[in-house]
């Protein structure tokens, strides 16, 4: 098909058209074969084009597509509901509200957690505290909240003020600057703390230690400031447990949730609310103010039901976990004979790598040289997709995401090892730096 520079995301690339995907490869016009060693943006959970999937899908449009959220409910959203509060498995319940992607469900929970308080006659709590090295999305709500300067900057004089809290790395010092900041800004102003458990995109996979979570709850139990867990990444089983906040101790009062509950057959995500929230809005003046017109629609609604019928009926979420640690093995195992591999993280299938000049001495590479994009380009030409992150230190340093579908296979994880390092070496000798004899 001819080519349109209309719908060209950046100006220095050319993509390759795709055209097919099945389980964890994806083929390209030119009968090119990626394996999609990143589910593209973390997303792809389940592979692409699962016969289960798409019967479901199938079958929802063949009754009805869409329905308007505030005319009906229907049969495929009130399931979907149940079974996430049932995956929740709390003592307490957790309401769903759907919207259609990642930065919706993130502004939703800012916009609940501060209509909590008003409802409680408290106006003037209405900030969101987060941390450095965060993503929570590209709309104006969920990008003041993300403390990712690149995405921020043009849009600066719109947003909140920066974030003030150090990323999970800091270990648990970093969880007492919450208290800090909470008592600097007055409890009394501040609504909400929003935390990727594990930190995706803007961080490479940081992951807090253990003690961090409980901290940061009993802190937001003492203020009386409410926790949101943002899971849009580490949601549905990525990292090996069914929510990234499984990992710790502590319940979050409002969980987000994206990319992988569709799995990339539908935009859909949500943000479900604890019942504790949710009392002092039932009771009060206003339904909750959030809701886009494709909230709950029934196509998006039975398909991620199907989606989460497929990892419970594939054991997927253990599978990840195992699968990641084989993986991780193997990562650190490479690591140790090329120099580019450094720091090797994960949990579950989602495992960030970071690119060094020097790994022995941790030594990275200055920021002009664009290793992550040189690495994901390299990559994607030897026909393996990784997923770009900012570095681990401050958007310094270079880092790339492997998080491939939680179906793939033993021989599948090899063939991505196998494409990684050729891909390490071939930048390695590139930059002239020599392997580990
Ligand atoms: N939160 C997190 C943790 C994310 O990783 C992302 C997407 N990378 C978002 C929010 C925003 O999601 P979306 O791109 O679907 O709006």
């Amino acid at each position: 098909m001819e080519r349109s520079l209309l719908i060209k995301p950046k100006m220095d690339d050319e993509y390759p058209t795709a055209v097919r995907g099945e389980g964890v490869y994806i083929y390209d016009a030119a009968g090119h074969k990626y394996l999609d060693g990143s589910s593209g943006a973390v997303t792809a959970l389940l592979g692409h084009a699962v016969p289960e999937i798409i019967d479901a899908m199938y079958n929802q449009s063949k009754s009805i597509s869409f329905t308007y959220r505030s005319q009906f409910t229907t049969d495929a959203a009130e399931q979907l509901a149940q079974k996430l509060n049932e995956l929740v498995g709390s003592d307490t319940d957790y309401w769903s509200f759907f919207v259609d992607s990642g930065s919706e469900a993130t502004e939703t929970a800012m916009k609940i957690a501060i209509q909590h308080w008003q409802e409680q006659g408290n106006y003037r709590k209405n900030k969101v505290l987060s941390r450095w090295n965060s993503y929570h999305g590209i709309t104006l709500g969920a990008l003041s909240m993300s403390g990712h300067l690149e995405r921020r900057k043009r849009f600066a004089p719109l947003l909140d003020e920066l974030p003030s809290i150090s990323p999970p790395d800091a270990g648990l010092a970093g969880a007492e600057e919450l208290d800090q900041a909470i008592r600097r800004k007055g409890a009394d102003n501040v609504a909400a703390f929003i935390a990727e458990p594990i930190v995706g995109a803007a961080g490479g996979v940081l992951i807090p230690p253990a003690g961090y979570y409980e901290r940061i709850r009993e802190i937001c139990d003492h203020h009386q400031v409410l926790f949101i867990a943002d899971e849009v990444m580490t949601g549905i089983g990525r990292t090996g447990r069914m929510f990234g906040m499984d990992h710790w101790g502590a319940e979050p009062d409002i969980i987000t949730l994206g990319k992988g509950m569709g799995a990339g057959y539908t935009p859909i995500a949500a943000a479900l609310v604890s019942a504790r929230v949710m009392e002092p809005i039932l009771k009060g003046t206003q339904s909750v103010m959030s809701g886009h017109t494709y909230s709950a629609n029934p196509q998006s609604a039975a398909t991620a039901v199907a989606v989460l019928a497929y990892i419970e009926k594939h054991g997927l979420v253990e599978r990840s976990a195992m699968s990641g640690l084989y993986l991780l093995d193997k990562f650190k195992a490479l690591g140790a004979y090329c120099p580019l591999i450094g720091e090797v993280r994960g949990k579950g299938l989602m495992i960030g790598i970071d690119l060094t000049a020097d790994s022995a001495v941790n030594r990275p590479f200055p920021k002009e040289m664009g290793v992550t994009a040189a690495f994901v380009k390299k990559a994607r030409d030897n026909g393996l997709l990784v997923y770009p992150a900012a570095g681990a230190s401050g958007g310094d340093g270079d880092t790339v995401i492997v998080a491939p579908p939680l179906t793939i296979n033993q021989e599948e994880m090899d063939e991505l090892v196998r494409l990684f390092k050729k891909t390490a070496a071939e930048l390695q000798q590139e930059y002239s730096i020599n392997a580990v004899t």
